[in-house]
């Protein structure tokens, strides 16, 4: 470590989790740089707003340097870091290499498709804002594309979408397109009814949002169904070709759209960090979130595994957030000489929406379903989301929509070069992933 200067703590991701650690480490006695292959930060519990026109994509993402400004010992660096030289402590950027005296790992997680080469190359994921941007413009064109043709099948094809997994994403994923349907799209297409359009959603698991109360999962799939979706529990799918889907009990379902939301991995940098990985590519750490061996390093969020009672933690946001503020905090104490924290995680509870007054909540022996849910669903989102204008822009819009049953998002930018660059990223991870 340098002698005269703090020392510098190096956060990759800008995620849930590394913004967390950032801020955390805000005026303490140490530099800060955060890197990230975006530059912005992606509010993706609510991707799925942005794929079916709910909202714009500006909504719910904020400028990492907007987010960042006011802590004047944290720097941003726009880059992708392609390896982690945990002997030299020293990362290796697209852009050149970042030394580092502390690492916090905070790089998250992409798109799993187990295995399967199919479904990687035909159906759209919903990890980040290309993907939300590039299936609005596909959902959206089905229909233009249905109004033009005269054959039957064609066009119980083009109006078929199915959402593979029953987690919160999927369900909320399956309520958002069937009010865009029913509220919005019906309006558009005057020879449209809503009973011509068929959503999936399909669970391999007997029931939709595993770890729920029983009771509210049957809430949640009485939801969808009254919705007009079809929930299909116990069905696994096996592969994809871009116009049917196959189940592992040998039916196919005709459909030119699937949105696979059945799981992630983590990103594949943990494999580059050359320690043992455990289920989906994450990294066992220390309850110090300290990775083994190497104690001035740390991973937080949907990169590191961590057990809880004898169960892996969740990947989702609050993990992240907590992690990214126990692992900034742990790094302090290392600088100070301090023995460090375990990590011990609050579970705030599960929300989901499926749609305008309908939701299912869990917080801890609470349970709600129906409006309540809905409400409670609404505050804690607007509440999570960074930035005041996001938040009242995105109340507006949701406002707007609840009176007016409108969908002011609701563009096809469907121009090469969008495509192209939309779907580089992804492309690349999911030759990689399957
Ligand atoms: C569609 C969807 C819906 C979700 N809904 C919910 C929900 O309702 N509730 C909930 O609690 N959780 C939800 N989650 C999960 C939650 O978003 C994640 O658990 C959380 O984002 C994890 O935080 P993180 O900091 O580990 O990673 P992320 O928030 O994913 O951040 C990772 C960051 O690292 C950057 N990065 C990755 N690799 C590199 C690299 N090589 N170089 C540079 N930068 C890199 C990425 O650009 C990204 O900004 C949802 C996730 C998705 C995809």
């Amino acid at each position: 470590m340098r002698a005269s200067s703090p020392p510098i703590v190096a956060i990759v991701g800008a995620g849930f989790g590394g913004l967390r650690a950032a801020q955390t480490l805000s005026g303490a006695p140490v530099d800060v740089v955060v890197i990230d292959q975006n530059n912005y930060h992606t509010f993706q519990p609510l991707l799925y707003q942005v794929a079916t026109a709910a909202l714009p994509p500006t909504e719910i993402a904020q400028p990492v340097r907007a987010i960042l400004r006011r802590h004047s010992n944290v720097t941003y660096r726009m880059a992708s870091v392609t390896g982690v030289d945990l002997q030299r402590r020293r990362l290796l950027l697209s852009t050149g290499e970042q030394a580092y005296d502390y690492l916090i790992l905070a790089a998250g997680s992409q798109t799993n498709y187990f295995g399967m080469p199919s479904l990687a190359e035909h159906s759209f994921g919903l990890k980040g804002m290309g993907d939300a941007i590039l299936l609005r413009n596909h959902i959206l064109q089905q229909f233009e594309l249905a109004m033009q043709t005269s054959d039957p099948d064609e066009c119980q094809r083009l109006l078929s979408f199915v959402i593979v997994g029953g987690g919160p994403t999927g369900v909320e994923c399956a309520g958002a397109l069937a009010e865009l349907v029913d509220f919005v799209l019906v309006k558009d297409y005057p020879w449209l009814a809503e009973t011509d359009v068929c959503i999936y959603l399909l669970e391999a698991m007997p029931a939709l949002l595993p770890g729920l109360d029983p009771r509210l999962q049957q809430a949640a799939a009485d939801m969808l169904d009254r919705r007009h979706v079809h929930v299909r529990c116990r069905a696994s799918v096996t592969g994809y070709d871009g116009g049917a889907v196959t189940l592992k009990d040998g039916e196919t379902l005709p459909a030119n759209t699937l949105i696979w939301a059945a799981g992630v991995r983590a990103v594949d940098l943990m494999a580059a960090l050359g320690v043992p990985q455990a289920r989906g590519g994450r990294v066992p750490v220390a309850p110090t979130l300290q990775v083994p061996g190497h104690p001035e390093a740390f991973i937080v969020g949907d990169a590191a595994y961590l057990e809880d009672h004898g169960r892996p933690l969740p990947m989702v946001a609050p993990v992240a957030l907590q992690q990214g503020q126990l692992a900034a905090r742990n790094v302090l104490r290392l600088v100070a000489g301090q023995p460090l924290q375990p990590f011990v995680y609050h579970d705030p509870g599960t929300l989901a929406t499926i749609g305008r007054n309908a939701a299912v909540a869990q917080l801890g022996r609470f349970k709600f379903r129906g409006f309540l849910a809905w409400v409670l669903w609404l505050g804690v989102h607007i509440v999570q989301l960074i930035g005041f204008r996001n938040r009242l822009v995105v109340l507006i819009n949701w406002a707007w929509e609840y009176f007016f049953s409108e969908r002011g998002a609701r563009l096809i930018v469907n121009d090469d070069t969008f495509n192209r660059l939309a779907r580089a990223p992804d492309s690349a991870e999911r030759a990689r992933a399957a």
